[in-house]
């Protein structure tokens, strides 16, 4: 400086200070955009873990639905028994309670089958008033099951009971699943002629 300003460290040092600065905001900049993009890296996982989650349970019941179901039932090699429930006369249980009392018993049926059902048995709502409980371990469970819906409080405590078809083999196949499900589905329905309030196993 030509002897004009009195020599300072600042003024001296002034390059690397101004660049350490500047590196220094660049490393904030860079880490806060890094934070921002893994901040939106989560949410759009989570978004799309609970997009999954979604479309794969029954939204009235919490229950896996009947796609959820299948995916993981089918390509099972060792034996399985397919427990297949449909709600005895359940238009009257509409007519009686109204619609929102019918969706009601639903939900309550479908907690009674998860507190019933063996650890590891998958337990779906197949479809409207129907359910499914697979598991490798059904030594008593359609009596377990008929003994629990009877003994589970409904609204205005109304009697509702379920119809049970039971039918056991190996799942490897969708094929294999068809054959299952048709013979548990004759099953429930030699059950609903019967009597209703039982369970039958395929002949
Ligand atoms: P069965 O003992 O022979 O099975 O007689 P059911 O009355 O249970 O059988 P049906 O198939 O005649 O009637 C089933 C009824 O279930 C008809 C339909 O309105 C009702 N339903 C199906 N899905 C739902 C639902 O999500 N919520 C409610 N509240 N009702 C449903
Ligand atoms: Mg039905
Ligand atoms: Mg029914």
């Amino acid at each position: 400086n030509f002897g004009l300003v009195r020599p300072s460290f600042l003024i001296d040092n002034s390059t690397i200070l101004s660049g350490a600065a500047e590196a220094l905001l660049s490393c904030i900049a860079v880490a806060y955009r890094i934070r921002l993009i893994l901040r939106e890296r989560d949410d759009a996982r989570s978004a799309e873990t609970e997009a999954r989650t979604l479309a794969d349970r029954d939204p009235l019941t919490g229950l896996m639905n009947r796609r959820a179901f299948l995916r993981e039932a089918i390509g099972q090699t060792d034996p399985r028994t397919l427990v297949l429930l449909d709600v005895d006369h359940f238009k009257r249980v509409n007519e009686t309670l109204g619609h929102d009392g019918g969706d009601e018993v639903l939900r309550r049926i479908a907690r009674t089958l998860c507190a019933t059902a063996p650890a590891g048995a998958l337990v779906a709502r197949l479809g409207g008033e129907e359910f499914a409980v697979l598991t490798d371990d059904a030594i008593d469970l359609p009596d377990t099951i008929l003994c629990a819906i009877r003994a589970t409080r409904m609204p205005f405590d109304i009697p509702v009971t379920v119809s049970v078809g039971v039918e056991s083999g190996a799942i490897v196949t969708e094929e294999d699943w068809s054959r299952l499900y048709r013979a548990a589905d004759q099953a429930l329905f030699a059950a609903k002629d019967a009597g209703r309030d039982r369970a039958r196993c395929a002949a």
